[in-house]
């Protein structure tokens, strides 16, 4: 018994099944990177949508940024309202009292104090002083003796 030599035939089949084998590889290679091309799209498309979100929440940032600068103005100008208003009191409570006339530096309607805290103009308040013996505001006991000159930061 001999053995068989592969014959012509059979080499051709086994040429064409690597032949075969070759092609199916490389369709497999192709789908693989067809896959991977798709799932490249996917990603591609998944980041358009990113982009479109983000251009969403930018364009809310914005208009939530213009409604914080709106309500920024309003307290502005509210706050500088009060302002106005405090400043209105504050001029009004550096009135003496007595004349409701502004206090001066110098001279007789000097600004000045009783023990109490309250402050005049100096001749408004000795004037007072002489008729009453407590402060015209809150009524506590004071005489001339009670009558102290405020200095200003800004006054020698
Ligand atoms: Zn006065
Ligand atoms: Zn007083």
């Amino acid at each position: 018994m001999s053995k068989k030599r592969p014959g012509t035939r059979s080499l051709k089949r086994m040429l064409k099944m690597e032949l075969v084998k070759e092609l199916l590889e490389e369709r497999q290679i192709g789908e693989q990177k067809d896959k991977q091309l798709a799932k490249l799209r996917i990603t591609i498309e998944d980041l358009d949508k990113l982009h479109e979100e983000e251009d969403d929440i930018i364009l809310k940032m914005e208009e939530e940024m213009d409604k914080q600068k709106l309500l920024h103005d309003q307290l502005h100008f509210v706050s500088n309202e009060q302002l106005t208003m405090q400043l209105e009191k504050i001029a009004m409570e550096n009135r003496c009292s007595i004349c409701l006339c502004p206090w001066e530096a110098k001279n007789y309607h000097r600004l000045v104090s009783l023990k109490c805290g309250h402050l005049f103009g100096e001749l408004c308040i000795r004037t007072h002083l002489q008729l009453s013996n407590v402060c015209p505001i809150c009524r506590e006991i004071a005489d001339g003796n009670d009558v102290r000159r405020v200095l200003l930061n800004d006054n020698p």
